[in-house]
């Protein structure tokens, strides 16, 4: 490892390398053990070199983007993780707009909204990058990201960056070609929009935010939520019918507020929310006979 941080400190001075770093500092459930080693590259162009010094050294990497979907281990994780965390927005035709896979969603929303273009008020309230959202095809209220995208740039482990049209990155529900192609970094979108009046999509904006305010347990820390949408029923229904709503291990519950939600009420380990999970998983398939499956990716 030493030697590999030499050759990276010296190639791409300007990537902030940590070792040991605690990844609860970089999820939005605030759980998770060091990284044996965190690299935080300050450019996207920095990201091909770096992913072909790493091919060459043979180590695992992990892609970590804004953490707001994932349950990472207590006992941390061997290899490298990568954070994609930049990346701004530029508007590059009529209709469309080029983000950095690490730019936030919500600032994508707010800088498509000022271009009055309308087709990412869904993504305002959805925490985390760009990138994460693309891998998950992330959605909400009848949007999602396979709607917009048109085009990913990507580069492989070898460092070779190429395009890939909306065609082929298989968009389904809470799913995409990320979700096999672990070896893909997504570095920018296009995303194509359509022209509207930006007070009217602020105002839709605003409005959505109002409805996730209302029924999503945003105080607590959370990865979102707990599991997909089984065909013709909804999670959070299904766990509050088996009285499952305020179930606790150690710091890890079922939300009372939104049932589809497991928060962390403070000091939650992993193990304590994969408990919650397991049991949720149980009941709901032992009452209903409807199996639930993890939306929130486990490392
Ligand atoms: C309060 C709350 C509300 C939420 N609401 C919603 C919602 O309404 N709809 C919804 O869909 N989700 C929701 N989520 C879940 C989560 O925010 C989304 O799935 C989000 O898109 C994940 O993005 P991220 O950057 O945090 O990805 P991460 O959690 O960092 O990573 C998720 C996956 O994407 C991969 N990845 C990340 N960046 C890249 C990249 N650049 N290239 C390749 N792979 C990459 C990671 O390796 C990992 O496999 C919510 C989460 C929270 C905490």
């Amino acid at each position: 490892m030493q030697e590999l941080i030499r050759e990276i400190t010296q190639k791409l001075p300007e990537t902030v390398v940590k070792e040991h770093e605690p990844l609860a500092r970089y999820t939005s459930f605030k759980i998770g053990g060091p990284a044996e080693l965190l690299l935080l590259p300050q450019t996207a162009s920095d990201i091909p070199p770096l992913l072909a010094i790493l091919n060459r050294c043979g180590v695992p990497v992990h892609i970590l983007g804004g953490g707001t979907n994932l349950l990472i281990p207590d006992q941390g994780v061997s290899g490298v993780v990568l954070k994609v965390g930049c990346g701004g927005a530029e508007r590059t035709g009529e209709n469309t707009i080029s983000v950095g896979s690490g730019c936030a969603k919500a600032s994508a929303a707010v800088f498509a909204q000022t271009q009055g273009l309308a087709g990412l008020e869904f993504l305002h309230g959805i925490p985390g990058t760009l990138g994460g959202g693309i891998s998950m095809n992330a959605g909400a209220y009848g949007g999602e990201l396979s709607q917009v995208v048109t085009n990913v740039t990507v580069c492989d482990r070898t460092g070779a960056v190429t395009q890939l049209p909306a065609e082929a990155l298989a968009f389904d529900y809470r799913h995409s070609l990320f979700r096999e192609r672990r070896d893909l970094t997504i570095l920018s979108a296009e995303l194509t929009l359509t022209q509207d009046d930006p007070a009217a999509i602020r105002a839709r904006m605003d409005d959505l935010m109002t409805r996730r305010r209302e029924r999503q347990p945003l105080e607590y820390p959370s990865a979102g939520s707990t599991f997909k949408r089984p065909a013709g029923y909804f999670a959070g229904k299904l766990i509050e019918d088996c009285g499952l709503k305020g179930f606790t291990v150690g710091g890890a519950c079922v939300s009372e507020k939104h049932a589809g939600f497991v928060i962390n009420r403070g000091g939650a380990t992993s193990e304590d929310v994969h408990r919650v999970i397991d049991h949720v998983q149980k009941q709901v398939f032992r009452t209903f006979g409807v199996e639930l499956v993890c939306e929130i990716e486990m490392w």
